[in-house]
């Protein structure tokens, strides 16, 4: 006849019972492993020496421990407080067998750290519910600790991709410098910090000199490392952490300063202009073999309530373009 049990269709992992007995008489053991054997997906493994309880606990891996309480040379609680002061078995559901039923052991097993008290020897009906109860309770918390850590991890993850979605998405492709989109957002939070805090707000506009003919002449993959060389330059000028080097658009570069005043502003624009007229990029205008330069337009503004950071582009755009029309490769300054 057929005599499938249940058991046998369940996922057998999910209710592997591993029982470790710790009991210095073997007599015991032995009658354990008899009440046990008979039961599906129960590994029963008997420890007859306490001071290797831990040791084997730890190597067996079990789902339960059944404890005995009184052992020679060593107490049956102290192992129980090793088996919760250990990692490894920290968790570990502990079953304590006493030889009799005393409110006084039994209270002082619970607070030892034992989850259940069973009188020696139990009657395998209630033994085996009470192994398989605890068991499975144990397996859930391994599983719930593991989805935890997975779930943990994963949003780390997310966080780290965030992060690099944030960088490429706020960055110009060419230059690495913030793009003019990050531009707009960081000038207008900044324009809104200076009038709380009545500061100064410093902006520069450089635009590279001649560049169109640069293109013409050397090629526009020339032209793409010339700006690239330019963009360095403005990211080493750049020295306080709230400074902000973005590309403005094709030619043109900005250059955030918070809390920066006019002549501190004139002092980083002059030191920008040097730097670049120095990288010995050779040009071809506005003669053969000058060096590749670039104007500078600066403005700083206190803004008032109510007023729009445009207001300081549009002040940045006016020094640039006096520093074009009066020659190129030089700061000017809006009046
Ligand atoms: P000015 O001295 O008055 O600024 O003259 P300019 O030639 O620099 O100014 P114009 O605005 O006439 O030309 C800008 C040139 O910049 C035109 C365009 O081909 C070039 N340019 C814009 N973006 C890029 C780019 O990403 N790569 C390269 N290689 N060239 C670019
Ligand atoms: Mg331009
Ligand atoms: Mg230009």
């Amino acid at each position: 006849m057929f005599d499938l049990q249940i058991d046998d269709f369940k996922s057998t992992d999910e209710n592997k019972a591993m029982v470790l007995l710790v009991d210095d008489q073997a007599m015991i053991g032995e009658a354990v492993r008899r009440s046990l054997a008979q039961e599906v997906n129960i590994d029963f493994h008997f420890c007859a020496d306490p001071r290797e309880a831990v040791t084997q606990a730890v190597r067996i891996k079990p789902t339960v421990i059944l404890q005995d309480l009184i052992m020679p040379g060593l107490d049956g609680l102290t192992l129980v407080r090793e088996y919760r002061n250990h990692p490894n078995t920290h968790d570990i559901p502990i079953i304590v067998l006493s030889t009799k039923e005393d409110a006084v052991i039994k209270r002082a097993a619970f607070a030892a750290g034992a989850n259940d008290y069973l009188v020696k020897l139990p009657d395998t009906i209630e033994l085996v519910a009470r192994i398989r109860y605890h068991s499975r309770s144990y397996l859930t918390l391994l599983q719930r600790d593991e989805a935890y850590r997975a779930l943990r991890v994963s949003q780390q993850q997310l966080l780290d991709t965030n992060l690099v979605l944030q960088r490429l998405m706020n960055s110009d492709g060419l230059t690495g410098l913030s793009n003019r989109r990050h531009f707009d957002e960081y000038l207008e939070l900044e324009w809104r910090r200076a009038i709380r805090d009545q500061s100064q707000l410093s902006l520069l506009m450089i635009d590279v000199d001649y560049f169109k003919s640069y293109n013409d002449n050397f090629g526009h993959l020339e032209g793409d490392e010339a700006l690239r060389r330019v963009a360095e330059a403005i990211r080493g000028t750049s020295t306080r952490s709230s400074d902000l080097p973005a590309r403005y658009g094709g030619e043109e570069f900005a250059l955030v300063l918070p809390n920066t005043s006019p002549g501190g502003a004139r002092l980083v624009a002059e030191k920008l202009r040097q730097t670049i007229a120095g990288l010995g990029i050779t040009h071809n205008a506005p003669e053969p073999g000058s060096p590749l330069t670039v104007s500078i337009g600066l403005a700083t503004l206190t803004p008032t309530q109510g007023s729009n950071s445009r207001l300081l582009i549009s002040a940045a755009d006016k020094g640039l373009y006096q520093a074009k029309n009066n020659g190129r490769n030089q700061v000017g300054v809006a009046g």
